[in-house]
């Protein structure tokens, strides 16, 4: 069997209302532009990884209504495989509600709907993907049983895991050990560690607490600065290839997404975070979540 990235996590449709102003309670405010972008960061790291060229399936689970079927049309014209796109009957597919004003700052609500149905049942329903040599690539935004289930699972079956370990959660103690490599930004980061990160020497810190709770190798992305990362063989800081930003949505989860496929071809560390980071720093020239992870070609 060819060996694959398997991404398990949630998928959403984002539905943006710009406009001059946010509502206050109570308010409405009329003259706003409309536009529906997918999303999820789980959708959107497996669209990363099957548009960087790599074997991907995606384990999610979507509601049996018009976002649902949308996102995985996306899916399956990104290549792909949906066989573990479980369709909820009970619950809706996962959206996010944003409002953003003139100045940029935005107020979102998500409800989370299916996403927050994926079940350890579904990830059995998966077993025959957990093979050797696969790589497993998951983030926090479902469940956290969920979460770590399969991670220990992953680890277990000799696959190599890679968790984005975000939205910011805490998480049990006894998974860290499974994690070959973990990616949080800085605020992720300091949740889990209690380390702020801001340079070189803090991050360095927040290295040293992942590595006693047993994690092999630590990334902690910066944003325009790049990424630190701490390997058997490397410590230091890897530099972002300088680039004029239009929109960072996305661009944690294009990092994420290209390290797995480096990971994938079997690049070391420093290479693959230097892969990562030219990737992210396409993503972040262009607008959108999934619109704007780059193809191999591009890169
Ligand atoms: P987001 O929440 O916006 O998806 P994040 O907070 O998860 O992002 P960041 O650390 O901000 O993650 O960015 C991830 C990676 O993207 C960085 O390590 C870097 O490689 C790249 N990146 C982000 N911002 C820029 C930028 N302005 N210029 C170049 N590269 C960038």
């Amino acid at each position: 069997m060819m060996k694959k990235i398997i991404v398990v996590g949630s998928s959403n449709t984002d539905m943006v209302i710009k406009a001059e102003k946010l509502a206050t309670p109570g308010e409405t405010v009329i003259g706003g532009k409309f536009l529906m972008n997918a999303g999820g960061k789980g959708a959107n790291q497996a669209v990363a990884t099957a548009r960087l060229g790599c074997p991907t399936v995606f384990v999610c689970k979507i509601g049996d209504d018009i976002f649902g079927r949308q996102a995985h049309q996306q899916f399956v014209q990104e290549g792909i495989n949906t066989d573990f796109v479980v369709v909820d009957t009970e619950n809706p597919s996962g959206v996010a509600l944003i409002n953003v004003d003139a100045k940029g700052e935005n107020c979102i609500t998500v409800a989370p709907g299916a996403n927050a149905h994926l079940s350890i049942e579904d990830i059995e329903n998966a077993s025959s993907i957990f093979e050797r040599d696969n790589i497993l690539l998951i983030q926090l935004e479902t469940p956290i049983q969920t979460v770590e289930y399969t991670i220990q699972k992953a680890y277990e079956y000799g696959l190599k895991v890679i968790l984005n370990p975000a939205p910011a959660a805490q998480l049990s103690s006894s998974v860290f050990p499974f994690i070959h490599t973990i990616t949080p930004n800085e605020t992720e980061a300091e949740l889990l560690t209690g380390v702020k990160v801001t340079d070189f020497e803090s991050a360095q810190k927040a290295g040293q607490v992942f590595a006693a709770l047993g994690v092999q190798n630590i990334i902690i992305t910066l944003g325009a600065k790049g990424a630190y990362l701490k390997s058997a063989d490397f410590e230091g800081i890897i530099e972002a290839p300088k680039v004029e930003a239009i929109d960072t949505t996305a661009a944690g989860d294009c990092f994420s997404g290209a390290l797995a496929v480096a990971i994938y071809e079997e690049k070391i560390l420093s290479e693959a975070v230097k892969f990562a980071c030219k990737a992210a720093s396409i993503a972040v020239t262009r607008m959108g979540a999934q619109a704007s992870m780059p193809s191999r070609v591009e890169m």
